[in-house]
């Protein structure tokens, strides 16, 4: 579900991703976006091989995922990007995309889908078309990065508490939600961040940001 009007986003076919969410407006860093609603199910029950075109479940937790519904436009319209220009937040049990940076109008919203690193014997599982000059050619992160997203998951969650999910039912959305997310907090896996944003303090620590 956007969190932003209408008038800020629109759904166009892309040139080698199919489908993406592009801004028509521009959009300021750290605006919250959207929240990942869908339907809870169990994690373990997901078969991965019935989305050919597409990899649209959002992980939650080890136990439960969010499945969208795939008729509306939605944040899994996302794709995936090396130097994406949204990031995630986990607020009260649910997977906001909120953006990095100041997002300029025409520009495509994306998001990094997070996937585990992969140990390099095989060809990549799932390959990168992004496009950005970091690309690496796969969707899956590298160690570092991975496990510094572990970490931030770690700290997101503990602050949530714990969280109920009903299976089988779709997640309703919250009475409230936040307006923007410090996008600093998330410098460490935001390159783009130092790389591309226009005016934005491009200090980043640079702890993990070696890439
Ligand atoms: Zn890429």
């Amino acid at each position: 579900m956007f969190l932003i009007s209408k008038d800020y986003w629109e759904v166009r076919e892309t040139k080698e991703k199919g489908r993406g969410v592009f801004a028509k407006k521009g959009i300021a860093a750290g605006t919250v976006v959207g929240d990942y609603l869908g339907r809870v199910i169990k994690t373990a029950e997901y078969d991965l091989d019935r989305d050919k075109e597409g990899l649209y479940l959002m992980y939650l937790t080890d136990e439960a995922s969010i499945y969208p519904d795939l008729k509306k436009p939605g944040l899994h319209l996302f794709n995936h990007s090396c130097e994406p220009n949204c990031w995630i937040h986990t607020y009260e049990g649910h997977t906001l995309f909120f953006a990095l940076r100041k997002i300029e109008p025409g520009e495509e919203l994306t998001i990094s889908y997070l996937f585990a690193p992969e140990d390099g014997t095989k060809p990549t599982a799932h390959v990168c078309k992004c496009g950005s000059k970091k690309c690496s050619g796969t969707m899956h992160l590298s160690k570092e990065k991975y496990e510094a997203w572990q970490e931030q998951q770690a700290r997101e969650k503990k602050k949530a508490g714990v969280v109920r999910f009903t299976f089988g039912k779709n997640l309703p959305r919250l009475k409230s939600y936040p307006k923007r997310i410090e996008s600093g907090d998330y410098a460490a896996f935001s390159s783009s961040v130092a790389s591309s944003a226009t005016g934005a303090s491009a200090s980043a620590s640079g702890s993990a940001s070696s890439a």
